[in-house]
């Protein structure tokens, strides 16, 4: 059996960089002739199009945010200019905003997530997207058709009407958010059944929806589910999806993603925190560099897969939420993570300003859990997740500043 969707996937590193140069070249040549947005962007930027010969060179051109997407749309209907006007697409969907777009392509669009989920043909697959209007329903079925699978389409029908096609039709799969997952096994025991008795689903794929450490573990404990995740947005298609390792994302072949500094546009160093930037390689909808607002890092690490692609870590939160120290982005969901790793240690992160420099500063309650721990300790987890150093700690007897919030940003702008 092919363990790969296809040899894209154990690429070398550096074939695949040559052929997304190319691939990239031919889409901005494409996009100058056709795309009138990409054009009047070019010839603001004094750029032809051959100055965009590589990944690195996108960072001459700006980040287009999901926002501007929709204003581009709202003053030039329908598309923005982002495609041609007479785009020959199988399917135009729409989105919330409004955002309208032609179909991304047939096929590919989200096969390697499932691929690497396990799904293949023999498979009988539940997809729960809506089918009505958004990209979602359709884009996830013939996801799961390329990988051979057969799909039932019930959309956004009601769990005990899902309880039933499970039953009834000996459901392998699921595909969804982990949400209406957990609502649809709830249902089923409601109505008397043994979710992992009684029926044959195995396998469930999720995607719009981030996937909790605990929910994950009582699917694969409790009901015998084995879970994945992949992640992408409207406006590009499939950007990532897990592997049978389940330890970071694997960047799918026809995208090329950034990750930078939402204030400059800019890639941050490699490894570090920042915005997730796509572009789909494509020759219909022209959307370079598309600002996902999700914050994210790239792995260093080969996954033991055999897939050579980039990989990201998860979803660390969105851009607003996050609070760059020293040039560094710092995100609530990383302080989770330090306080997941010392369950017995109650602290706050709170970063302020002297002297022109940003201090990070770690308020902890003086208690037993934290000296079981110790300031090293503490500090050495500290800075391996977060990827800054704390430059003071500060012990107090009880009651941090604000209960409950886990990252304060108490900097003064002038
Ligand atoms: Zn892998």
């Amino acid at each position: 059996m092919n363990k790969f969707f296809d040899d894209l996937e154990i690429r070398s590193p550096l074939q695949r960089e040559t052929e997304n140069n190319l691939r990239l070249s031919t889409m901005v040549d494409g996009a100058y002739l056709r795309s009138k947005r990409v054009r009047e962007m070019l010839d603001d930027l004094n750029l032809k199009p051959s100055d965009i010969a590589s990944v690195g060179d996108l960072e001459e051109l700006p980040v287009t945010s999901r926002e501007e997407v929709v204003e581009l749309q709202r003053q030039e209907p329908p598309f923005g200019g982002l495609c041609a006007a007479d785009v020959d697409a199988a399917r135009i969907f729409t989105s919330p905003g409004p955002v309208y777009e032609p179909h991304l392509g047939e096929g590919e669009l989200w096969a390697r997530g499932y691929f690497a989920a396990g799904f293949r043909k023999g498979d009988r697959v539940l997809n729960t997207f809506s089918y009505h209007m958004v990209a979602a329903g359709l884009t996830f079925h013939e996801g799961l058709r390329s990988v051979g699978a057969t799909v039932i389409p019930s959309g956004t029908s009601g769990t005990e009407t899902q309880v039933q096609l499970i039953r009834d039709l000996g459901v392998t799969g699921y595909t969804g958010t982990p949400s209406f997952l957990i609502a649809i096994i709830r249902k089923a025991e409601e109505l008397g059944y043994d979710f992992k008795r009684d029926f044959k689903l195995r396998r469930a794929s999720f995607v719009a929806e981030p996937l909790q450490p605990s929910l994950r573990k009582s699917f694969e404990e409790e009901y015998g589910i084995d879970t994945y995740q992949m992640y992408g947005a409207t406006e590009v298609g499939d950007i990532a999806y897990e592997c049978s390792e389940k330890a970071g994302w694997h960047v799918c072949d026809d995208v090329i993603v950034e990750i930078v500094d939402p204030s400059t546009g800019r890639g941050v160093r490699p490894g570090q925190l920042g915005e997730v930037v796509v572009t789909r390689l494509n020759d219909l909808f022209f959307l370079l560099r598309f600002g996902t607002g999700d914050l994210s890092s790239m792995l260093q690490e080969d996954c033991p897969c055999g897939r050579t692609s980039l990989r990201l870590r998860g979803i660390a939160g969105r851009v607003g939420d996050a609070v760059k120290v020293r040039g560094m982005f710092v995100a609530p969901s990383q302080v989770a993570r330090v306080r997941e790793a010392f369950p017995g240690v109650t602290f706050q992160v709170v970063v302020t300003r002297e002297s022109y420099r940003d201090l990070l500063t770690v308020v902890v309650v003086d208690d037993e859990g934290y000296a079981a721990v110790g300031a090293t300790r503490f500090g050495d987890v500290f800075s391996t997740v977060c990827a800054v150093r704390i430059d003071r700690i500060e012990t107090v007897r009880e009651g941090l500043y604000e209960e409950g919030k886990p990252l304060i940003d108490k900097r003064g702008w002038e």
